[in-house]
């Protein structure tokens, strides 16, 4: 991955996760600044040209780390469902991407001080077990072999049993553990959705294959099917996709699978409008419920039943769960 600049927080430099990023991004123009915000908040950026030539920017993180699952997200049956948010920006550049209105900046945010996450996480663990997504507001698989975020969150599940973390991924990695309390989460789409929507992610084969092996490996492995998305012959589309998945992963061996269609919070879909507004995906006229902007109920409906009942002839319904 290219970093066109890098912009290091004063206070960041100190941290040995910094050094180790810089001397592997040797020769990028590095820029101090003073806090993070300053760069990655600005008013008027211009979210789309930056994501062509993306900076990465070098941070501390203070105040909330750790989050409560939010309503669309799935928590799997899990009780004390987090996310974490130890990098801000993706690699990848999928247009259906909830982040477009979310942050006002496609630059990439790394968080380097670690240490501050064990500790909240060790502190949410007082009050029993804990599962945390560690991978939601980014890639943090894709990105491991310049941050060392997924090796952080794989020795904070080593570490400590009550803890159960989720790695997703649109990469095609390769696992080679398999700690029994991490989930390799991969997510899939089919092709047309992967060509047209989901740029510099792996392609939807690689992903498969890389299931695959982990599962080979012995290691948890999570597909997900989420989002959904309305394509034009999204039926065919997706018995495609399951019936590929289910011969290249035996899907008995997995830990379980996530459906979800397309949803966004309506205050994010009006800002990936103004910032995109030649969107297909944002411009889809959705309906909005609860301040969730959604496929109209029917669609939605049948679009979740369809997809479940194609990877129930796969496996047993216990191990699909949906986000409503
Ligand atoms: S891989 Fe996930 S986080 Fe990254 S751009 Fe795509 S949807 Fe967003």
């Amino acid at each position: 991955m290219r970093f066109t600049h890098v912009y290091v927080e004063e206070r960041a430099e100190e941290y040995p996760l910094t050094q180790k990023i810089l001397e592997k991004l040797n020769g990028a123009d590095v820029i101090k600044i003073r806090h993070y915000k300053d760069v990655f908040d600005r008013k008027r950026q211009n979210a789309p040209l930056q994501k062509e030539h993306q900076a990465l920017i070098i941070a501390v993180r203070d105040g909330s780390r750790i989050f409560k699952g939010a309503p669309v997200c799935q928590s799997m049956g899990q009780k004390n469902f987090y996310y974490a948010s130890s990098m801000m920006n993706c690699p990848f550049d999928c247009e259906y991407c909830y982040l477009k209105g979310m942050y006002p900046s496609s630059n990439m945010v790394v968080f380097v001080n670690l240490e501050d996450y064990r500790k909240d996480v060790e502190e949410k663990l007082k009050e029993g077990p804990v599962y945390v997504c560690a991978s939601y507001d980014t890639d943090l698989l894709a990105l491991n072999g310049l941050t060392g975020h997924a090796d952080f969150w794989r020795d904070m599940a080593r570490t400590h049993d009550d803890l159960l973390v989720e790695l997703r991924t649109k990469a095609a990695v390769d696992v080679t553990d398999n700690i029994s309390n991490v989930i390799y989460a991969f997510t899939l789409s089919p092709e047309e959705v992967v060509e047209r929507y989901e740029r510099h992610t792996a392609s939807v084969d690689a992903r498969i294959s890389a299931a695959s092996r982990a599962v080979e490996n012995g290691a948890k492995v999570r597909l997900c099917f989420d989002p959904v998305i309305r394509i034009p012959e999204w039926k065919d589309a997706y018995k495609k996709l399951i019936d590929d998945a289910a011969s290249g992963i035996g899907f008995d061996r997995l830990t379980d699978v996530s459906v979800g269609t397309f949803r966004i919070s309506a205050d994010y879909l009006t800002k990936m409008r103004k910032a995109y507004p030649d969107s297909e995906i944002a411009w889809y006229p959705y309906f909005i419920k609860d301040g969730i902007a959604q496929y109209e109920p029917g669609l939605d409906k049948d679009m979740q039943e369809y997809v479940c009942g194609l990877i129930g002839e796969y496996t047993g319904r216990e191990k699909i769960f949906t986000w409503n």
